[in-house]
C-alpha cells in the first residue's frame, strides 16, 4: 500500500514526509504544485529513495488526481497543500480561494470517486485526513478558555476563512457521501524547513543578517506554538486511530506573546552565535504598524487528542525552539538558497512536471 500526500514540499508536509519514511517503509506519493512555498530542497535527502514519488501538479487538476489515485492506489490521502501565509492572503486572497477552497473541493471529489471503486475491505480502511489550523476559530480574549473542538467557527482573515471553508467541505463529504474523513486543527508550528517569511525563521535570518526584527503592533499577540515534528506525530496518530468524521485539535499548551518569542530567539542567538560587536540581538527589534484584523490570541485545548488517542508532544517550547535555532545556524546554505530562489533552478534539474 501507499499514502498520497498533498503539499509535501512545504514546511509541514516535508517534515511529515521525512518523518514518515524515517519510521516506515510504506511509500509516499507527494503531489505538490511547488508554489513559492514548495521547496524540493527540503526533501533532498530522499534523492534516489524509491519510496518517495514526487509529482509536480495542482490539487485542482482533476485529470491528474484521477490518474494518480488509479496508478498508486493509496490507502490514505493526507491533505497539507494550501496557501498558508496570512499576510499574503490580505494582499491577494484569490489564490487562497483557488487552492484552499476550490482545490480542496476538487481533491475531495476525486478521492470520493476513487474511494467508491475500492473493494469493501479497502473502502472501510481508507482515510482522508485534512490538515487544518486553529485560526478557523477566530480570536480569544485574554481570559477566554482555549479553543476546544466544539468552539464555533469565526475566521477573521481571508486565509482562515478559506481554511474554514475547506473544513466544512470535508465535514460535508463525510456526512453526505460517507467519505471516511479526519480533520486536525493545529496551532502555530515552528521548526526546520520553515519558510523565512514566518515569524520565527524571519527573526533568526534577519538577526543574523544584522537587519531590523519587525514586530507587529505591541507584540502582545498571543499564539500557541508546537514543534513541527510533534504535529507530524499527532497526524500519524489520528490517521492510525482517529474516529471517523471527528476533528482533533493539536497543540502544545505553549501560549506565548510574539514579543516573548522574539526575545527568546534573540537570547538563544546571543548564546549560540554572539554578535561580533558584543551587542545583543534584541537591540534589532523594531515595532511596525499592526496588520489589519490581527487576531489577538489563539490557544488550543488538545485534551481530546491526548485523552482519546494518547498523544503527547515530545518537545517543550524550550527544547523545540533551541533545536530550531540550532537547525537554522547549521543550515545557512538552505536559507541562502531559499532567499536567492536558487532552489528553483536546482529543482528544475531534478524532476519533471507531471
Ligand atoms: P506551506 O505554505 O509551507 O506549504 C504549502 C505547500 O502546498 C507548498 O509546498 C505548496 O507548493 C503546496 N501547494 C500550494 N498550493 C498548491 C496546489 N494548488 N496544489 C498542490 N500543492 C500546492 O504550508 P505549511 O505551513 O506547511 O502548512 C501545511 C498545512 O498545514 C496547510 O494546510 C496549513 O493550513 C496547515 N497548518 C499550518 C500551520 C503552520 O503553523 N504552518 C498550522 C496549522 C495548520
Amino acid at each position: 500500500m501507499s499514502i498520497l500526500v498533498t503539499g509535501g514540499a512545504g514546511f509541514i508536509g516535508a517534515n511529515f514526509v521525512l518523518d514518515w519514511l524515517a519510521q516506515s517503509n510504506e511509500p509516499i506519493v507527494n503531489l505538490d504544485k511547488l508554489t513559492y512555498a514548495g521547496n524540493l530542497d527540503n526533501l533532498a535527502s530522499l534523492q534516489g529513495d524509491g519510496r518517495h514519488t514526487f509529482v509536480q501538479g495542482d490539487i485542482g487538476d482533476r485529470v491528474l488526481l484521477d490518474r494518480l489515485l488509479a496508478e498508486h492506489h493509496p490507502r490514505a490521502v493526507l491533505h497539507f497543500a494550501a496557501e498558508s501565509h496570512v499576510d499574503r492572503s490580505i494582499h491577494g486572497p484569490e489564490d487562497f480561494i483557488q487552492t484552499n477552497v476550490l482545490g480542496s473541493f476538487r481533491l475531495l471529489e476525486a478521492v470520493r470517486g476513487y474511494w467508491n471503486t475500492l473493494p469493501e475491505t479497502e473502502k472501510a480502511a481508507f482515510r482522508f485526513l485534512h490538515v487544518s489550523t486553529d485560526e478557523v476559530y477566530g480570536s480569544l480574549s485574554p481570559t477566554d478558555p482555549a479553543f476546544a473542538e466544539t468552539h464555533r467557527y469565526e475566521p477573521n482573515s481571508p486565509y482562515s476563512a478559506s481554511k474554514a471553508a475547506s473544513d466544512h467541505l470535508v465535514r460535508a463529504w463525510h456526512h453526505t457521501f460517507g467519505l471516511p474523513v479526519l480533520t486536525t486543527n493545529c496551532s502555530n508550528n515552528y521548526g526546520p524547513y520553515h519558510f523565512p517569511e514566518k515569524l520565527i525563521p524571519l527573526m533568526i535570518v534577519n538577526a543574523l543578517a544584522g537587519k531590523p526584527l519587525p514586530v507587529y503592533g505591541d507584540g502582545m499577540q498571543v499564539r500557541d506554538w508546537l514543534y513541527v515534528k510533534d504535529h507530524c506525530s499527532a497526524i500519524r496518530r489520528v490517521l492510525q486511530a482517529g474516529r471517523l468524521g471527528e476533528t482533533y485539535n493539536v497543540g502544545g499548551w505553549n501560549e506565548k506573546p510574539n514579543i516573548e518569542i522574539v526575545n527568546t530567539v534573540c537570547a538563544l542567538l546571543d548564546e549560540m552565535r554572539p554578535r561580533a560587536d558584543g551587542q545583543r540581538y534584541a537591540t534589532q527589534i523594531t515595532y511596525v504598524k499592526d496588520r489589519p484584523g490581527h487576531d489577538r490570541r489563539y490557544a488550543i485545548d488538545a485534551r481530546k487528542l491526548e485523552a482519546e488517542l494518547g498523544w503527547k508532544p515530545a518537545e517543550t517550547f524550550e527544547s523545540g525552539i533551541r533545536k530550531t535555532v540550532a537547525w537554522y545556524l547549521a543550515n545557512a546554505d538552505w536559507v541562502a538558497r531559499v532567499q536567492s530562489g536558487a532552489y528553483r533552478d536546482w529543482v528544475s534539474t531534478q524532476y519533471e512536471s507531471a
